[in-house]
């Protein structure tokens, strides 16, 4: 339960590094080995062997969202595609998307360059639309995408989809095959196997408890120990707000997932899902679902919880799980009384204007990349890359790209930050409820 995921639990033993004890020196001291602290490594070492590059994990690689997450690789930036193009411009809006479909691409490169076992498949994506609102809101988007030139996404009408996955809220769908579904757990270890085979030095256990800068470079405090680093990076994702220069940036959401029992054949025919598609709905607070390699129902998303100030305690949610459980039979209803076996939760990072953001921390010294939105496997293995530019301070397309040093307007101090939280929560929550009518009801 918690901050234990299914992935966790059964990617097999894992024994972690040792915590710093006594003083390290590195060129670039990263804080947080989740997927982009561990592909900032991997990039950094990649594109400049002689380098010190040097991980500091507080718990265990894969302890925030990357151990915990559904295992999705897809195109998603921000929250959708129209709310990108308002806040940043049309043109913007398409370059993240190809940003993203670079991003969904990059994944399955890294598996294949470091054959990385961590049960990549790539059966494409659905969002499907389970009220007459939603198919609407979905058709708006595929239109948009269409408009700003974008390919590979075409609307299913309601006998299309259900042909693939048959569910009675289904009337219509986006359908996209670039998206990929992994274990994300065999995955981050898999990054923290090909960083160290670079010459990474991981360290988990190790908290940053200090950061202070000097003329020439970082003094990072942990437990026992201490690191002088040249250059910094955070990736600390929702994590960062406890870190006081990145305090205001962001702030976290949790999210949460039940996984049932494995599915007999009986249980899974009426639903066909043969080709295995990672499917989301179009609700402002999504539910995700996907099969496991074992044909586990893994069903997240919902409602989310919304932590004050610097908790970081809300891995578990009784009510929240029970709603998901109780949706999993409306969307499948071959599945009614089928076993829960598994329960988790995990913090993802918000932004005010809900896009991600990376760029230099007060000078170019130190580099940031926070706000996955809940959408961050592809995201933040590729923006390894976009901080391995930036450490390198090398001018790329990928640095030029429209929200690397974007300004990123800050959340208010507490408590007003909690009640917009609730705010902007209660809103999407409302309008869910208004977009739901009209779907079935058995
Ligand atoms: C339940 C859930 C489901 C999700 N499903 C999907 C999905 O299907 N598809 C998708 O694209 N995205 C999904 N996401 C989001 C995705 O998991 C994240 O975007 C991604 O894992 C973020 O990676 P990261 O490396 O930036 O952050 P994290 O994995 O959170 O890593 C940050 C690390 O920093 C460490 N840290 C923090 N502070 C310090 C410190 N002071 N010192 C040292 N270390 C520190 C933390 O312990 C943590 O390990 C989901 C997230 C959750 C929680």
């Amino acid at each position: 339960m918690g901050s234990e995921s299914f992935w966790l639990l059964t990617a097999g033993p894992y024994t972690p590094n040792s915590p710093l004890v006594g003083e390290e020196r590195a060129d670039v001291a990263i804080l947080g080995a989740g997927f982009a602290g561990l592909s900032s490594a991997l990039h950094l070492k990649e594109a400049e062997p002689g380098l010190k590059v040097v991980v500091l994990e507080q718990a265990f690689v894969g302890y925030g969202a990357s151990g915990r997450n559904a295992g999705f690789a897809m195109t998603l930036f921000g929250l959708t595609l129209s709310l990108t193009a308002l806040r940043f411009g049309r043109q913007a809006a398409a370059e993240a998307h190809r940003y993203m479909e670079q991003a969904v691409d990059y994944v399955g490169e890294l598996v294949a360059r470091y054959h990385i076992d961590c049960d990549y498949e790539r059966p494409g994506f659905l969002r499907v639309a389970t009220s007459p609102a939603y198919v609407r809101r979905i058709r708006e988007e595929i239109e948009l995408a269409h408009r700003l030139g974008l390919t590979g996404i075409e609307w299913l009408d309601a006998a299309a989809v259900r042909e693939q996955v048959n569910s009675p809220l289904y009337l219509g769908a986006w359908w996209e095959p670039r998206c990929a579904l992994l274990n994300p757990v065999k995955y981050v270890r898999g990054l923290k196997r090909a960083a160290e085979g670079l010459g990474v030095r991981i360290y988990e256990g190790t908290p940053v408890r200090s950061i202070e800068r000097r003329p020439n470079g970082f003094q990072l405090r942990t437990p026992q120990g201490v690191v002088h680093a040249e250059k910094i990076v955070f990736a600390t994702n929702a994590y960062s707000h406890l870190l006081p220069p990145l305090r205001r940036k962001q702030v976290p959401a949790f999210t949460y997932i039940v996984l049932t029992e494995p599915l007999s054949a009986d249980r899974l025919e009426p639903i066909g899902w043969r080709n295995r598609q990672g499917i989301e709905d179009a609700r402002n607070l999504v539910h995700y679902y996907r099969l496991t390699p074992d044909n586990r129902l893994l069903m997240g998303g919902g409602d989310v919880g919304v932590p004050f100030s610097k908790q970081m305690d809300l891995d578990e949610n009784e009510r929240i799980f029970r709603e998901l459980e109780a949706y999993i039979p409306r969307v499948f209803p071959s599945l009614r009384g089928v076993r829960i076996e598994y329960r988790w939760g995990g913090p993802v990072s918000v932004t005010i204007d809900m896009a991600p953001a990376i760029g230099f921390l007060g000078d170019r010294r130190a580099v940031y990349t926070l706000g996955c939105i809940g959408h961050g496997v592809a995201l933040t293995t590729m923006n390894g890359q976009i901080v391995r530019d930036l450490i390198l301070e090398r001018r790329t397309a990928l640095t030029d790209l429209f929200f690397v040093n974007r300004r990123v307007i800050p959340w208010p101090p507490e408590p007003i930050r909690f009640a917009l939280g609730h705010l902007i929560r209660g809103y999407m929550r409302l309008e869910d409820r208004v977009l739901d009518r009209g779907s079935f009801r058995a």
